[in-house]
């Protein structure tokens, strides 16, 4: 019925518009109460070190089941970022990851580090100890070595001096630091020189073209030059088949992340498929 006339087409983009709005603030709602009431929980991707072929990582993803469907992250964390309640998120992230390895400790399982996702709403202001993700990993009771963070290049662009400052912090701590959807960006790569970033993780766009498309392997096979020539390592995400992984390999690429190894795991799987966990089973 948009199309009827003028007048119901702009009428129709307002209906829209109102229902999006609606939607927003029902999910804002909604979340703020899963928030306080901790009912978020965090799945485990494993990530798989090539060199000695062990699970040497793993990636923490944020999950929502609400009304018994899961929301994606994509779409919920925007909503907590612009309604302030993205540094309870992070928060919550953290707290349980450092009572994953509290768990996989006492399980017996190598020890591994886990890297949790951090947008720029979630970073601290300075001075609030109760922010400080340092003072969270130590209550946990929690080596920060075990602890990596995932950031984008924009937290590492100029005018954001204040959150590199706080990254530094935690790299003395000894937590490390990894760039995320790594190629997905248009700044400059001038930031690579002024931060010491521990590893570049390879956007899945890239890697899921690399069988069919020369370029993509190019563009891999570049990066993880650069990475090496500065000291980094690669993360390659999105990995689902073998003809990929193989590739990656020749490439020299460090670390593999994807459904082809797992997809991320709930709290109470990653025990057991971390014991279980064989290399040669997937060749
Ligand atoms: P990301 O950090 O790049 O995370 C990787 C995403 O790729 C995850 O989606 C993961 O489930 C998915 N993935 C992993 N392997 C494969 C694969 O082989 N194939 C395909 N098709 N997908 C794969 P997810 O969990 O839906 O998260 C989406 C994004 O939401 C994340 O992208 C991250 O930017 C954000 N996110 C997730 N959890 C958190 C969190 O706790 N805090 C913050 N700030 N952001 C989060
Ligand atoms: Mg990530
Ligand atoms: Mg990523
Ligand atoms: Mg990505």
């Amino acid at each position: 019925h948009a199309k009827a006339s003028g007048k119901n087409t702009s009428q129709f983009f307002t209906e829209e518009m109102q229902q999006r709005s609606n939607y927003k603030m029902y999910l804002k709602n909604a979340l703020t109460k899963a928030l306080q009431e901790g009912a978020l929980e965090v799945y485990y991707q494993p990530i798989v070190d090539l060199h000695n072929r062990q699970i040497e990582k793993c990636e923490a993803l944020v999950r929502w089941q609400h009304e018994g469907k899961f929301i994606s992250p994509m779409e919920f964390i925007p909503v907590a970022e612009e309604f302030q309640l993205a540094k309870d998120l992070g928060q919550l992230v953290l707290e349980k990851t450092c009572r994953q390895l509290q768990a996989l400790d006492n399980a017996q399982c190598r020890p591994i580090t886990i890297a949790v996702n951090r947008s720029v709403a979630e970073f601290p202001k300075a001075k609030r100890s109760h922010e400080d993700w340092l003072e969270i990993i130590r209550e946990q009771g929690i080596n920060a070595d075990r602890i990596s963070f995932e950031i984008t290049e924009s937290i590492l662009a100029p005018e954001n001096s204040e959150f590199t400052d706080y990254l530094s912090t935690l790299k003395k701590a000894g937590c490390t630091i990894s760039l995320d959807d790594f190629g997905t960006g248009y700044s400059s790569l001038s930031y690579l020189r002024t931060f010491p970033i521990d590893n570049l993780k390879i956007d899945r766009s890239f890697v899921s073209d690399l069988e069919e498309d020369e370029e993509a392997l190019t563009l891999v096979s570049t990066i993880i030059a650069m990475a090496k020539a500065l000291g980094m390592k690669t993360i390659a995400e999105g990995v689902e088949t073998r003809g990929q992984l193989q590739l990656l390999e020749e490439l020299g690429c460090d670390y593999i992340q994807g459904f082809f190894f797992s997809r991320p795991l709930p709290e109470d799987k990653l025990v057991d498929y971390l014991q279980a966990f064989d290399y040669d089973f997937y060749l």
